[in-house]
C-alpha cells in the first residue's frame, strides 16, 4: 500500500492525479474464510483491521449487501465523546476516543478529528443537579469533565440565548470530545484492511446462517454458500434480522434517527452543544453547515427517511436555543436505522451458537465507538472469549439482570 504523506499529495497535483492506486481492492469471492464478518459499516471494518493487525488473522471476508460505508456510519452526526456515567461504558468509550486520538496516524489517514468539546446544557436548577452528578461520575472514572456556570456557557458559545423558553443555568464539557469525517473512518479501515488481505465484498448479501450441532459452518448469500468457522454480525440496525437467522432473539428496537445540515454559513460555533432536555444537539461542519441531530422517531422502522414531527421538534428546539440560526435554510435531511438495547448499551460478545459472535446494539452512539469496538471484537473472535472491556455487554446481561442503564444514568446517547 503507497503510503499518503505531503509528498505524495504534491506527486499526485503535479502528474494530474492520474496515479493514485486504489484506496482497497474488489477481489473474487472465495468459497471459505477463517473469519466472515457480516456488514461493511464501522465496526465490520474496524474488527477485520484489528484481527488482521493484532491477531495475524488474514483470511477474513467482510460481506455488504449494499456499499461499503452506505449504512449509518456514513450518515451520523460525527460525535465522539467519553463522557459517559458508569465505569463499563466510561472504561470502553474512552479508550475508543484515545484510539480516535492516533488514528489518522495509525491508518494513515486523515480522519479530521476536531476536539471541540463537547457542551452539555442544564435548563433548570434540577437539570443541574442531575449534570453535576453526571460530571462527578466521570471524573471519578478519570475521564475529563468540567462543571460550567451560565457566564462559561455564554464565552464558550455566544449565539445560545441564555434567559428564552429553556433558560441556561449552566452545564458541563468534555473538552476532548470531537468530530471527526465519518467517510473517511469507513475508508481509512477499509484501505488498512485491505491492504492487510482482507476481502472486501460489496452487493453481497448474507441470506441465512449454515449452523449444526450448535456451531456455525458458514453462511448464505445472494452470491452463493460461504463455509466459515467463526462469523461476527456487524448489521448495526440489522442485528435482530440476522440474529433470527440463528434463532436468536435479540432485546434490540431498530427505529430512524434523523440529522440534517443548513447552508454553509461562516465560523459561528466552534463547539458541540447538546440539550438532553429539549433532545437537540449542533455543530459546526468544516464546510461551514450548521449539523443537527436529535432524538430517534418514536416507532420501530427500517425506513431510513424520517419523519416530520421530530425533524420540527429538532429545527424548533435549534431555534429557541439559537435565535440567529432561524433564518437559515435546512439544504439536506437523511436518516439511519438504529438498534437500540433497553439499556442503551452495546450488545457484544459470544451467542449461544458457537463461532457466532454479535456486534451491535450501537444505537444512536455508535460511531464513537468504532475503534474499541473494532479492537474489542477482533480480540473477542481470535480468542473465543469476550475482551475485559466488553464482558458485561454480553447477551447474558438480560438474563442475569446485571443492565447498565447509561439511558437512565447520562440520558443521552449520540
Ligand atoms: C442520523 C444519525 C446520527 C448519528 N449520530 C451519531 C453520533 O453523532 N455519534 C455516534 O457515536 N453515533 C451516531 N450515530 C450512530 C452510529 O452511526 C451507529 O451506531 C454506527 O454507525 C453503527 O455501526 P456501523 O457503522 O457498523 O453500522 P452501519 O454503517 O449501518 O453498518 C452495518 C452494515 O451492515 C450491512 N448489512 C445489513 N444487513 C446485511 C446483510 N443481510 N448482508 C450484508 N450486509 C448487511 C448494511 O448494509 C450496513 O452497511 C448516528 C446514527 C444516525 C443514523
Amino acid at each position: 500500500m503507497k503510503r499518503y504523506s505531503a509528498l505524495s499529495l504534491l506527486a499526485g497535483a503535479l502528474t494530474g492525479h492520474r496515479r493514485w492506486s486504489q484506496a482497497w481492492r474488489t477481489p473474487e469471492l472465495r468459497k471459505s474464510y477463517d473469519v466472515v464478518l457480516v456488514g461493511a459499516g464501522g465496526h465490520g471494518l474496524a474488527t477485520a483491521y484489528y484481527l488482521a493487525k493484532k491477531h495475524g488473522i488474514r483470511n477474513i471476508a467482510i460481506l455488504e449487501k449494499g456499499h461499503l460505508g452506505g449504512g449509518s456510519v456514513g450518515r451520523n452526526t460525527q460525535v465522539t465523546r467519553s463522557n459517559y456515567f458508569w465505569p463499563e461504558s466510561a472504561a470502553f468509550f474512552d479508550h475508543s476516543l484515545k484510539l480516535y486520538e492516533s488514528m489518522s496516524v495509525d491508518l494513515n489517514f486523515n480522519v479530521m478529528l476536531s476536539q471541540r468539546g463537547i457542551l452539555t446544557l442544564a435548563h433548570s436548577h434540577h437539570d443541574l443537579e442531575a449534570l453535576r452528578r453526571w460530571a462527578n461520575a466521570i471524573q471519578v472514572n478519570e475521564i475529563d469533565s468540567e462543571l460550567l456556570t451560565p457566564g462559561d456557557v455564554k464565552r464558550i458559545a455566544p449565539l445560545i440565548r441564555m434567559d428564552g423558553r429553556y433558560p441556561v443555568h449552566g452545564g458541563f464539557i468534555q473538552r476532548r470530545g470531537g468530530i471527526s469525517r465519518h467517510d473517511a473512518v469507513a475508508w481509512a479501515y477499509a484501505r488498512a484492511a485491505s491492504a492487510l488481505g482482507v476481502d472486501i465484498i460489496q452487493q453481497c448479501e448474507v441470506t441465512g446462517l449454515t449452523i449444526a450441532g450448535n456451531r456455525i459452518r458458514g453462511v448464505e448469500t445472494s452470491r452463493g454458500p460461504i463455509t466459515t468457522s467463526k462469523l461476527a454480525l456487524c448489521v448495526a440496525g440489522h442485528t435482530s434480522v440476522l440474529a433470527a437467522m440463528a434463532g436468536i432473539r435479540v432485546p434490540v428496537n431498530s427505529m430512524t434517527l434523523q440529522a440534517m445540515v443548513s447552508e454553509p454559513i461562516k465560523p459561528c460555533l466552534d463547539t458541540i452543544v447538546l440539550s438532553p432536555i429539549v433532545h437537540m444537539y449542533v455543530s459546526q461542519s468544516d464546510r461551514g453547515e450548521i449539523v443537527l441531530g436529535g432524538g430517534a422517531d418514536v416507532y420501530t422502522s427500517y425506513s431510513q427517511r424520517g419523519g416530520v414531527p421530530v425533524l420540527q421538534e429538532t429545527v424548533s428546539a435549534l431555534t429557541e436555543l439559537f435565535p440567529a440560526f432561524s433564518r437559515l435554510r435546512l439544504m439536506r435531511q437523511w436518516a439511519g436505522i438504529v438498534d437500540i438495547t433497553p439499556d442503551t448499551t452495546p450488545l457484544m460478545g459470544k451467542t449461544p451458537v458457537e463461532g457466532l459472535y454479535i456486534s451491535g446494539g450501537w444505537g444512536t452512539g455508535g460511531y464513537k465507538a468504532i475503534p474499541a469496538g473494532g479492537d474489542t471484537m477482533a480480540h473477542t473472535i481470535a480468542n473465543d472469549s469476550p475482551h475485559p472491556l466488553i464482558a458485561s455487554f454480553g447477551l447474558d446481561r438480560f438474563a442475569s439482570g446485571a443492565l447498565i442503564d447509561e439511558g437512565a444514568a447520562s440520558g443521552v446517547a449520540h
